[in-house]
């Protein structure tokens, strides 16, 4: 046999479909998983490498479904394009490694702050020059004047302020997504509804019919997808009217995106994004965020209202998965492993569900069902050895210490590489 393979023994399976852990061994050929088996068989592969598991859970990489590689980690939307662009992409850079450190194995790129860093950044991770998670690169954010992604003061028409990308009528909008898509991107991010954090509130609709049609009609000529930022109930129609898939936020979803999104919910995904809603309402005090304060109470009613949202669209069977907006001084890069405390703690998801969201729905939403979420013979050897049982506590998944092996695509990213 090659010496590209792993023979993992005396491992918990959780494959990633909900289905019960399982006692059983997972041989790794390359950058694929080629067999899984119980306890019952041998799986003896001459010349793996075999690592006895020690009865630690083997599970499938996490997905972020909301991703931004580039978001520095600071306390305001404007300081993210005050870090001059070396910086930031060394910034960046750095923070792709987080993520994987984290057991992320693949993200969902949910905008990028400047045009060209998301595409660069998914090339550079997957020509192995940096190291990274399996990432669609998405835009900027694509906005309007005085939405959420303008951060260019009102008396400085600088566009580098900004780390969304302002547009103004069909034919801008058109411009401005063949630019991106002459970049390389696998997805454009519109921002249809406000946020609190920004002078255009959360349950207001900012962007036109015509210019999202215009959008829409331009990435389908190129198969690539659209996302959007969705808080009020009128964006979160938009998203349904358009065929805009992946739908970030939806807090304010009425009982008619409920039934809508249900009808259709094999076509759409929904990411609420919730640490950046818990961090902000509690948790950014430090930052000059007051929980008493009126925006952070802003974010404290959202946050009741996005809970009880989710609570109904999980229990309709529509996809909701993990993604909180990290990479703010208050919702650091690394920490992404929370949104599945959220879900199961807020959300009343089950610890399972809480996984599948992160690892089979991961997989769907990344555009890869059949490759890419499950320990299954054929997926892509994106795998986890967790030193506990998440089922138990899905705390432990944000404990990096005891993510003993982080493996992508067959490689080691880190752990024990056997006997
Ligand atoms: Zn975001």
């Amino acid at each position: 046999m090659s010496s590209n393979c792993v023979l993992f023994t005396n491992v918990n399976i959780i494959d990633g479909s909900g289905a019960e852990r399982y006692s059983g061994q997972v041989l790794i050929e390359n950058n694929r998983i080629k067999q899984v088996a119980g306890t019952e068989v041998n799986l003896g592969a001459a010349g793996a490498r075999v690592i006895d598991g020690g009865g630690k859970t083997l599970m499938p990489g996490l997905c972020d479904a909301h991703l931004h590689l580039t978001w520095n980690n600071q306390a305001t939307l404007e300081y993210i394009t005050m870090m001059p662009p070396e910086e930031h992409l060394i910034h960046s850079v750095n923070t792709a490694r987080s993520v994987l450190d984290a057991g992320f194995t693949s993200g969902v790129g949910a905008a990028s702050a400047r045009p060209r860093f998301d595409c660069v950044l998914r090339n550079a991770i997957n020509a192995g020059d940096i190291v990274g998670p399996r990432y669609l690169a998405n835009t900027q954010e694509i906005t309007t004047p005085g939405g959420l992604g303008d951060t260019s003061p009102p008396h400085l028409n600088f566009p580098e302020l900004s780390f969304g990308k302002c547009i103004s009528g069909p034919e801008d909008m058109r411009k401005t997504v063949r630019n991106y898509i002459k970049y390389g991107v696998d997805l454009i991010k519109l921002n249809l509804s406000g946020e609190e954090i920004t002078p255009v509130p959360a349950k207001t609709t900012t962007m036109s019919e015509e210019e999202i049609a215009m959008a829409m009609s331009e990435i389908r000529r190129y198969g690539i997808r659209a996302c959007a930022h969705a808080r009020s109930a009128e964006s979160v129609k938009q998203c349904l009217d358009h065929g805009i898939e992946i739908i970030y936020h939806a807090s304010f979803a009425d009982e008619e995106c409920l039934d809508r999104l249900e009808e259709h919910k094999d076509k759409f995904f929904v990411g609420p994004g919730l640490a950046w809603l818990v961090q902000t309402a509690y948790g950014a005090a430090d930052f000059g965020i007051p929980p008493d304060g009126e925006l952070a109470q802003a974010y404290a009613r959202e946050l009741e209202t996005a809970v009880d949202t989710m609570k109904k669209m999980h229990a309709r069977g529509i996809r909701v998965l993990p993604g909180g907006d990290y990479g703010f001084a208050w919702t650091p890069h690394g920490t992404n492993a929370k949104d599945l405390q959220y879900f199961v703690e807020m959300i009343g998801m089950t610890p399972m569900e809480a996984i599948v969201s992160a690892t089979k729905l991961g997989g769907e939403i990344m555009g890869q069902p059949s490759s890419l979420g499950l320990i299954a013979e054929g997926y892509f050897a994106d795998l986890l050895l967790v030193d506990g049982d998440p089922v138990e506590d899905i705390k432990i998944l944000q404990d990096h210490d005891k993510l003993n092996i982080i493996m992508k695509d067959g490689v080691f990213h880190k752990g024990e590489t056997g006997t």
